[in-house]
């Protein structure tokens, strides 16, 4: 990049931090942490601090829950068509600053800003979506068997929700859950990650110019998720905890909640296998695999993590993945052409670094890769791993970083018990262009979703979760929105 140019991107980004509110919103004020307390956030490509935003404690904790249970009820009387124009000011609103939240996204986190456009259009679908759906919630009325009384059942919002979103999705995780609940009728405390926290703060902004009214929507970030998150979850005036994190975190959270006989809804980590049949179509299944093992900079829950290859194909595919890998652009996100960003923390790289090291020492061949960039910044150099080795932690745990490792299998029978031998089931990808075996496939594996020849399944109109230990619930679709509905049953004797 030229000099005027860097100048010219620099001056942009400082333009756009320098709009982004840094406070938290509760009861539709921006608003200090109580204590005056701030926490740096950092552009994970340089280390550098970006900006610094409140920090809330315990009591900002409790003062954003006591703005939400205020606003519940006339939120949920607010009328459905009235919340859906609201939804889709914002799913327009969104489309306006796309380029804004694109690059916001790219300085907080990381990935490439073409990736962090795409992420724009998928988290603004949950806008869009759930603007349609709130005014088709319906119940039903009918006769009872025993012809004595009417049956009427319908759907209430469950009250006011906490709302808790990881780092590596800033915009989409936060809308798939905000949109739904409050197209449901619910009012909420959002708690962003603190590494990331300023796209939920732009976002929230948005809604508020969108009309939302104040205290529906009530924003904190803070660096002590847990010591905040605890009163909140135990306070009987919450219903609902929606969480998207790790499985560990989430297990916490689960057994928080379950003093209160808590709504929950968990989307948890995954530990996707990526099977190759020897009949597939091996361009189709390479494309699939480096957007299913790369997008994000492998730090998805949907990522592919463990590549079990037809032993006949097995040779092929990992050259042909390795030729693409060796081609790929790292750099910062922002510059033009960069396909694989940095990782969000020097922590990640250790730990991406532990995993491959162990593969290799288990006798794995590094085919492209294989190692830390030194820095500024996190970075990892896109990896390509052949013959992993059975009890690989590559294989057992979620990898969250650009390594691909590959196993091989003989038949379909070993290729269900290699796919479906880990505690998540999030998603699944089958490349193979046997129609039956593709069905055979979808009922055999133990996955929430599944990608059949595709290497993204993601869809706003879809529902997404898993199984196992990937979660409970599921987000988008005409399901996402009953996670936040609780169904009521009124009998009139006739
Ligand atoms: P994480 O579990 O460390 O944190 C997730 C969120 O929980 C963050 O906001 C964090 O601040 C908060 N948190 C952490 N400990 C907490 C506690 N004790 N009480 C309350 N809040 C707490 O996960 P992460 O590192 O931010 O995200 C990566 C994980 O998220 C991966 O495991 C990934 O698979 C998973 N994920 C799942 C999905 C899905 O839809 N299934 C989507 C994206 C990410």
């Amino acid at each position: 990049m030229s000099t005027t140019n860097a100048t010219a991107a620099a001056a942009r980004e400082a333009a756009l931090l320098a709009g982004i509110p840094t406070q938290l919103s509760i009861g539709g004020e921006w608003v200090d942490a109580a204590d005056g307390a701030t926490l740096p956030v950092r552009d994970p490509s340089t280390g550098e601090v970006l900006v610094h935003i409140a920090d809330a404690g315990v009591d900002d904790g409790a003062r954003a829950l006591d703005a939400a249970v205020a606003a519940q009820e006339s939120w949920a009387a607010t009328a459905p068509r009235q919340r859906a124009e609201i939804l889709r000011r914002a799913f327009d609103l969104l489309q306006e600053r796309a380029d804004d939240f694109a690059l916001l996204m790219t300085l907080e986190m990381g990935k490439p800003l073409a990736e962090a456009r795409g992420e724009v259009t998928y988290g603004g679908e949950f806008l869009r979506w759930f603007s349609e759906e709130a005014v088709r919630v319906h119940g039903r009325y009918g006769l009872n068997p025993e012809g004595t009384g009417h049956m009427v059942v319908s759907q209430r919002p469950v009250g006011p929700c906490y709302l808790i979103t990881p780092w590596n999705f800033p915009l989409a995780m936060a809308t798939r859950k905000i949109a739904p609940a409050l197209a449901a009728g619910c009012t909420v405390v959002v708690k962003p990650a603190a590494l990331t926290p300023l796209t939920t703060l732009a976002f929230v902004a948005l809604l508020e110019e969108a009309g939302l009214p104040g205290g529906v929507v009530n924003v904190i970030t803070t660096s002590h998720s847990s010591a905040v998150s605890s009163p909140i979850i135990a306070d009987p005036r919450l219903r609902k905890l929606s969480f998207t994190g790790s499985t560990p975190v989430g297990q916490a959270l689960l057994r928080e909640a379950a003093n209160g006989v808590l709504r929950v809804s968990m989307e948890l980590g995954g530990n996707a296998p990526f099977v190759v049949f020897e009949d597939a179509d091996l361009d189709t299944a390479v494309d699939g695999a480096m957007l299913a093992k790369f997008r994000n900079i492998g730090q998805a829950c949907t990522a592919a993590n463990r590549f079990i290859v037809h032993e006949s194909v097995a040779d092929e595919f990992a050259a042909r993945v390795a030729e693409r890998v060796r081609a790929m652009r790292v750099g910062r996100g922002t510059e033009e052409g960069v396909q694989i960003g940095p990782l969000i923390d020097d922590r990640a790289v250790a730990t991406t670094g532990e995993l491959v090291a162990d593969a290799v020492g288990r006798g794995a061949t590094v085919l492209a890769g294989g190692e830390a960039s030194d820095g500024p910044g996190s970075f990892f150099a896109p990896t390509v791993l052949s013959g992993v080795a059975a009890g690989s932690r590559l294989l057992a745990e979620e990898i969250f970083g650009p390594v691909l490792g590959i196993t091989t299998f003989a038949d379909e029978d070993e290729a269900v018990r290699l796919a479906n031998a880990t505690e998540y089931g999030l998603v699944s990808y089958v490349f193979t262009q046997d129609l039956a075996r593709g069905h055979r496939m979808i009922d055999r594996l133990d996955t929430g979703m599944m990608g059949l020849n595709a290497g993204v399944v993601s869809n706003a109109a879809a529902p997404f979760g898993g199984v196992k230990q990937s979660g409970l619930g599921r987000e988008g679709g005409f399901e996402g929105i009953h996670e936040y509905l609780s169904t009521k049953y009124t009998l009139i004797p006739s």
